[in-house]
């Protein structure tokens, strides 16, 4: 067996350690004599999955009495309506910030709904940017404010989230549980599980409490947040292997310390593989401007088009997969979610020194 060293943006690398379990696991789960796929969502078997799911991302999170953790599906996509329809009343404003394709995603759903108010647009700086929060104008009284917390196309991520008076919603879908962060700070935050947690299908989303009674009864049942938090996410039929899997994947992270102790991994990742481009006598360049550098999705050029192709196209030939950057922005970009090991780091960080010395 060869491992690829797994750079990819979505669906990403999981735990080697978890993929092993759920394979020992996959024909014979817990002595049932089936899989956990084939089991009731009602039946005792996947209930203990399920309610150490729950309280495996209560732990990491700090969820509190006064939130919820809801596992849904549309991924962060369907969020992008499903937070609006809830949350932005007849009559209200939301605040939204515009810091790349994930927030112009996020916005265009919102404003299909109502009102909305962008405070900042950085969408098409370059190098990729974000403004100050602690600056913006908010709007008082606004529904929510809508932050997107690591733009993973752009490869720029929120250094400190700011304390707004209306309820702070955030896209955390590329950074969730890959550093430590204040819950008490936000009204809901959702993601994607594709990136940091498990498998697709799954969207963790963590609501405070009092938001839930906001949505309008004529709201679609599937819709409302207050459906699927009266039943525990259990008014139908959830995910119930893509929960496993994160389930699975929130037991190998309470192993590593937690949020705290994978941010510290996470942070030298980064860090060494930014060196990398730093140290390259301006060979690599950074996309995003310094102070707000991703720790989750790294993002740079070459000194030509032709040069990233090339480098692309041998980085794969040696198991190095994922590195081409989005196509709306080109050049490379790594994605080095919690699942990704320093050894993958060691290996990018040798090939780039190899490629610099033969095309420098
Ligand atoms: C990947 C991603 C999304 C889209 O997630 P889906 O689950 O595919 O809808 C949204 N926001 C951010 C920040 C992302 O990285």
């Amino acid at each position: 067996m060869s491992r690829a060293f797994n750079f990819n943006a979505g669906p990403a690398a999981l735990p080697l350690e978890v993929l092993e379990i759920a394979q020992k696991e996959l024909i014979d789960f817990n002595g049932t004599g089936m899989s956990i796929m084939e089991h009731s969502h009602r039946g005792k078997a996947y209930d203990a999955v399920h309610a150490e799911a729950v309280a495996n991302i209560g732990k990491l999170l700090g969820v509190t009495d006064d939130y919820q953790v809801l596992f849904l599906q549309g991924g962060a996509s369907l969020q992008f309506a499903q937070v609006p329809l809830n949350l932005l009343g007849e009559g209200q404003t939301a605040d939204y910030v515009n810091t790349g394709a994930w927030a112009s995603k996020a916005i265009k759903e919102a404003q299909k709904v109502g009102k909305v108010n962008i405070l900042a647009d950085t969408s098409k700086e370059i190098p990729t940017n974000m403004p100050d929060f602690d600056a913006l104008a908010y709007t008082p009284g606004a529904a929510y404010v809508h932050v997107t917390s690591n733009e993973t196309i752009a490869g720029t991520q929120i250094q400190k989230f700011p304390n707004t008076a209306s309820p702070l919603v955030c896209d955390m879908s590329s950074d969730i549980l890959s550093r430590a962060f204040d819950l008490k700070q936000f009204g809901l935050i959702y993601a994607g599980a594709q990136k940091n947690l498990g498998p697709s299908g799954v969207t963790l989303v963590v609501i405070r409490k009092d938001l839930l009674e906001r949505a309008p009864t004529t709201l679609p049942t599937m819709l409302q947040y207050r459906t699927q938090a009266k039943e525990n996410s259990l008014y139908n039929t959830p995910p119930t292997f893509g929960i496993y899997i994160l389930m699975l994947v929130s037991r190998w992270l309470l192993a590593k310390g937690g949020a705290a102790g994978i941010e510290k991994i996470n942070r030298a990742k980064a860090d060494k593989l930014y060196a990398a481009f730093d140290n390259s006598g301006g060979y690599y360049r950074g996309s995003a401007v310094k102070h707000l550098r991703s720790i989750m999705n790294v993002t740079w050029r070459l000194p030509s088009e032709e040069l990233e192709e090339k480098f692309i196209k041998e980085a794969t030939a040696l198991k190095m997969i994922g590195l081409k950057g989005h196509r709306s922005v080109g050049g490379c970009r790594a994605s080095i979610y919690n699942a990704v090991g320093m050894d993958a780091i060691d290996a990018l960080t040798s090939f780039m020194k190899d490629f610099q010395a033969k095309n420098g």
